[in-house]
């Protein structure tokens, strides 16, 4: 398996920023490792050990259109995605 080289090893599962100042953070205590966001942007989130979402260093390389399909796709909305004033993008 390839290792997988997280964004910010100190906060595996975010917040973290994306270059246009947008931050994206995965809710641990939400999150039920459904696994739909790593299928849908593989780039952007993936399962540690305790099969909760952690976000990759490659979130970089993704489309924001992608980081965002991956929150929409989780059952729980544990993915947050904020705007670079803070704003909630996702959830509503
Ligand atoms: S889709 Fe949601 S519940 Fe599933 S692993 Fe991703 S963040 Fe966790």
């Amino acid at each position: 398996m390839e290792e997988l080289i997280l964004k910010n090893a100190a906060k595996p599962s975010g917040p973290v920023k994306l270059k246009n100042g947008w931050t994206v953070e995965v809710d641990r205590e939400l999150c039920i490792g459904a696994a739909t966001c790593a299928a849908l942007a593989p780039l952007s989130y993936a399962l540690d050990e305790e099969a909760k979402a952690v976000i990759p260093q490659t979130i970089d390389e993704d489309e924001l259109e992608t980081i965002l399909a991956g929150a929409k796709s989780c059952p729980v909305d544990a993915i947050i995605i904020r705007d670079q004033n803070g704003k909630k993008i996702y959830p509503k």
